[in-house]
């Protein structure tokens, strides 16, 4: 018996003539997250993506795993493959959906047909599939308004297959079909669930991450590779710039006015960023801020903040609550990670009372107490590059 997996795609559907670049993007990523695994042949036809394992001992409940993972996939099936023969095709289901069938009271045939040249019609092929179970499974009842579980037997171009349960895929777009954006990722719960926010709606990560040792430890920067890592299930391989951030820190320290520090750091971050976004050909700046949740984050402090990056800055997480984004971090398995006590470089030096309510020509008047561009450049050209996957 041989056991394929059938994708459904997503938003896709809707994408007219942009569709056939989608799904081929969409096709690269599966082959290229299932690659590890084996070998194995990824093709579409009929709207639907065909997953064929090229030997038999292919793992199919990891490469289940990883598809349910894969962006822009709606919904997904495993199927066995038979013969377009009625004996064949009742013999599949009854090896292939017997675990299903005894686990089950009730019990309904689904069956399409999209090969009209095959002899019987779906009503045919229900009829004959329902008589065969009852046969072979006599606990069983048909319900076809709620049944326990549903057989479905699809009559396609290259074959016959038989389905087991439908699973829900993972939504979105397939990453890199809304282009590449530079993800600021602290060790924080908020800013790895908005790189997968952002990644969901087909976005190809890169990140950065500031780092101020010895005020941060190289304990936070391991996790935030651990961090990317889980992200990454989703989001692809992501490449991480560690910047050296601590000689600007100090000078912010030193020589600007306390209430004012947070976000004078929080304007250099994105100045940094913005150029090395550039760089690395990204189009815009995630960040998982969330209004009102620390005193950077109120309109006007952010507003400060965007004035310093050039690009377009992502916040998918501006409108969420708390536990809304923990649910997510749980979700994606980085909650465990955030929570380990590492300082960020946000959490060294600040002030006693930052202000909420900031002006922006106060704000560039302080920063302009020091010469900022050779400490960028000088923190650009020590950056260090690493590739997660
Ligand atoms: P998070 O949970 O993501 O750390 P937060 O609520 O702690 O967010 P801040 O510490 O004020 O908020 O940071 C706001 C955002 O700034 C973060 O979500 C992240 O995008 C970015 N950021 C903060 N610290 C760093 C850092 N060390 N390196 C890169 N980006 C950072
Ligand atoms: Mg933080």
């Amino acid at each position: 018996m041989q056991e394929i997996i059938l994708i459904k795609c997503g938003e896709l559907a809707l994408k007219g003539l942009n569709r056939s670049t989608f799904e081929q993007m969409l096709m690269k990523n599966i082959r290229k997250k299932l690659s590890s695994i084996g070998a194995v042949k990824v093709k579409s036809a009929q709207s639907t993506i065909y997953v064929t394992p090229q030997y038999d001992d292919f793992d199919m409940d990891e490469a289940s795993d990883r598809i349910s993972k894969i962006f822009g996939i709606a919904a997904f099936t495993r199927a066995c493959v038979c013969k377009k023969d009625m004996q064949d095709i009742l013999q599949c289901i009854n090896e292939y959906s017997k675990d299903d069938l005894l686990n089950a009271s009730t019990f309904k045939v689904n069956a399409k047909r999209s090969d009209k040249s095959f002899e019987y019609k779906s009503p045919d092929i229900c009829a004959m599939a329902g008589e065969s179970i009852l046969n072979n499974f006599p606990h069983l009842t048909v319900d076809v308004h709620n049944p326990d579980t549903i057989v479905t037997v699809e009559i396609r171009d290259f074959g016959a297959y038989i389905h087991s349960s439908q699973i829900q895929g993972a939504g979105g777009m397939p990453v890199g079909s809304s282009g590449r954006a530079m993800l600021l990722i602290s060790g924080g719960i908020d800013s790895p669930v908005a790189g997968y926010m952002m990644a969901k709606r087909g976005i190809d990560l890169t990140a950065v991450h500031f780092a101020s040792p010895p005020y941060t430890s190289e304990r936070s920067e391991m996790k935030v590779h651990d961090l990317l890592k889980q992200v990454s299930q989703y989001a692809g391989s992501i490449a991480l710039f560690t910047v050296p951030f601590t000689k600007i820190q100090e000078a912010i320290r030193d020589n600007c006015q306390e209430e004012y520090s947070t976000l004078i750091m929080r304007r250099l971050m994105m100045k940094i960023a913005t150029k090395l976004a550039r760089r690395q050909r990204c189009d815009a700046l995630i960040t998982g801020e969330s209004l009102g949740q620390v005193a950077s984050q109120t309109m006007l402090a952010l507003g400060c903040t965007d004035d310093a990056a050039e690009l377009p800055v992502f916040r998918p997480c501006i409108g969420m609550d708390k536990d809304e984004i923990i649910a997510i971090s749980r979700k994606i398995d980085t909650f465990d990670i955030s929570i380990q006590p590492f300082d960020d470089c946000c959490t060294v030096f600040t002030p006693r009372h930052p202000r909420t309510r900031p002006k922006l020509e106060d704000v560039i008047k302080i920063e302009s107490a020091v010469d900022w561009q050779p400490m960028i450049v000088d923190a650009i050209e020590n950056t260090n590059k690493i590739v997660i996957e």
